[in-house]
C-alpha cells in the first residue's frame, strides 16, 4: 500500500570498495583499506542524516550497489539501514536490494542482510566458465558463485538477479547460449545480460583482444531473448529480463523517472526538480558529507525540454516503449506534436512501432536505439 499523501522516493546507496578491480571496469569502485572503509561508513550516515526535505517522501526501493557492498562486514550494512529507517517513511512492501559477489558473501552475512529487512540479493556471476571469469579479473570461480546462490537461498532470498556479461573475448556463441541455460536451470527470479563493452582507461582498453565480431554479437543478444523466454523469463528492458511479478522496480522506477536521491561517493539525484551528482573525490566526501549543498556538483534544473527528453529515452529502454497518454498528462502536450515526424520515420523503417497507445522499438530497433534515441534530443527553443 502507498501513502497517497506523499511522492514515491528511491534511494540508490553506493558503496566504493571492490576486492580488486575488474579488467573491464569503470565503475566508481576500487580496493581499500579497513581504516577507509569505516570512515566512509561514518560519513554516509553522516550525509543520509543530514538530507533536507524527507517529509514529502515515501521510499519505494532502496538498492545499496556499487562497487561490490559485500565487501564490508555485516554490521556495516546493518547500521546504513537502520539510519536510512530511523530518517525516511518506508512504504511497507518497498523493495530492498543489496549488490554482492561471490567470494565476498556467506550465510552469516546473507541471514544479516534478511535480517535488516533487504528483500532482493543481486549476485554478480558474469560468466560460468571459470576461465572467462579469471581473464575478466573476476575473484570468484564458478563453484564459488553457486555456494553463495544456495546461502542466499537458505538465508531466505526469494528475489534473486544474476548479472551475466555477453561478447567476453575468445566467447563462441554456442558457450554463451551454454552459460545462459546453465543459469536458467538455477531459477533465479531475474536476470541481467550486458554485452561486455570496452571503456576507455581500463586494462582492457589496452588489450588486442579477441572480441567476437559484429554478426556473432547481434545473433548472442538475440539467442538471450529467446532461450530466456524458453525458461519463463519475459524480457523487458533491453538487458534485463525477470520472471513474471519480478522485475526490478528500483530500475523501472528510474527508467519512468520516479524521483530517486543518490547517497554516497559519486552518487546521481533526481531530487526535487534537480538532477546532481555528489562529489567523486573521496577525502571531500569523507570530510564534508554532512553538508548536502557541498558534496552536490553539477545541479541542474530539469527545464521542460530536458524532462521530455529524459522521459523519452529513459522510456524507449523498456520494451513496452512509451505511451502517449503519460506524455500527455506529463506535458500537457500531445507526443505527435513533438515528435510526430521522428516516430513516423522510423515506424516506416521498421525500428519503432506503435502497440495501442505505445511507441517501443522492434527488435530489429532495439540493435540501433542509440542512434534513433540521439534523433529524439529537441533544438533549443
Ligand atoms: S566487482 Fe564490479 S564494481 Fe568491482 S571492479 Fe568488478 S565490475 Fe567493477
Amino acid at each position: 500500500m502507498k501513502n497517497k499523501n506523499r511522492t514515491p522516493l528511491e534511494l540508490y546507496i553506493h558503496i566504493p570498495f571492490c576486492v580488486q578491480k575488474c579488467q573491464y571496469c569503470d565503475f566508481l569502485s576500487g580496493p581499500s583499506d579497513q581504516e577507509t572503509r569505516d570512515r566512509y561508513i561514518k560519513a554516509l550516515r553522516a550525509e543520509i542524516q543530514a538530507v533536507q526535505g524527507v517529509e514529502a517522501y515515501e521510499i519505494v526501493s532502496v538498492f545499496i550497489g556499487g562497487g561490490t557492498p559485500s565487501v564490508l562486514k555485516a554490521e556495516a550494512i546493518a547500521s546504513i539501514m537502520e539510519t536510512i529507517q530511523k530518517k525516511f517513511c518506508f512504504s511497507p512492501d518497498a523493495e530492498i536490494t543489496i549488490e554482492s559477489n561471490p567470494g565476498t558473501v556467506d550465510l552469516a552475512k546473507l541471514n544479516a542482510y534478511r535480517e535488516t529487512g533487504i528483500n532482493r540479493l543481486s549476485l554478480g556471476l558474469q560468466s560460468t566458465d571459470s576461465k572467462e571469469l579469471r581473464m575478466l579479473g573476476r575473484i570468484h570461480t564458478y563453484e564459488e558463485f553457486l555456494q553463495s546462490y544456495q546461502w542466499a537461498r537458505e538465508a531466505g532470498f526469494q528475489n534473486i538477479n544474476i548479472d551475466l556479461m555477453f561478447a567476453i573475448p575468445g566467447q563462441t556463441g554456442e558457450a554463451w547460449r551454454a552459460h545462459l541455460r546453465q543459469v536458467a536451470e538455477l531459477k533465479p527470479e531475474h536476470i541481467s545480460a550486458y554485452s561486455l563493452i570496452i571503456e576507455e582507461g581500463t586494462p582492457f582498453a589496452e588489450c588486442e583482444l579477441d572480441l567476437p565480431d559484429e554478426d556473432t554479437e547481434y545473433q548472442m543478444y538475440e539467442d538471450t531473448a529467446g532461450i530466456l523466454a524458453e525458461y519463463g523469463y519475459q524480457q523487458y528492458e533491453i538487458s534485463n529480463y525477470a520472471k513474471d511479478g519480478y522485475a526490478c522496480r528500483h530500475n523501472i522506477g528510474y527508467w519512468k523517472r520516479t524521483e530517486y536521491l543518490g547517497l554516497g561517493l559519486g552518487a546521481s539525484s533526481l531530487y526535487g526538480e534537480n538532477r546532481f551528482s555528489n562529489t567523486r573525490d573521496m577525502q571531500e566526501y569523507l570530510g564534508f558529507s554532512g553538508n548536502t549543498e557541498r558534496i552536490r556538483k553539477d545541479v541542474l534544473k530539469l527545464s521542460l525540454k530536458d524532462q521530455i527528453e529524459e522521459f523519452m529515452y529513459l522510456g524507449l529502454r523498456m520494451t513496452e516503449g512509451i505511451s502517449e497518454i503519460d506524455f500527455e498528462q506529463n506535458f500537457g502536450q500531445k507526443l505527435e506534436n513533438i515528435y510526430g515526424s521522428v516516430l513516423q520515420k522510423y515506424k516506416e523503417t521498421g525500428f519503432l512501432e506503435k502497440t495501442g497507445t505505445n511507441w517501443r522499438f522492434t527488435r530489429k530497433g532495439i540493435h540501433v536505439s542509440n542512434h534513433i534515441l540521439a534523433e529524439l534530443l529537441l533544438d533549443e527553443e
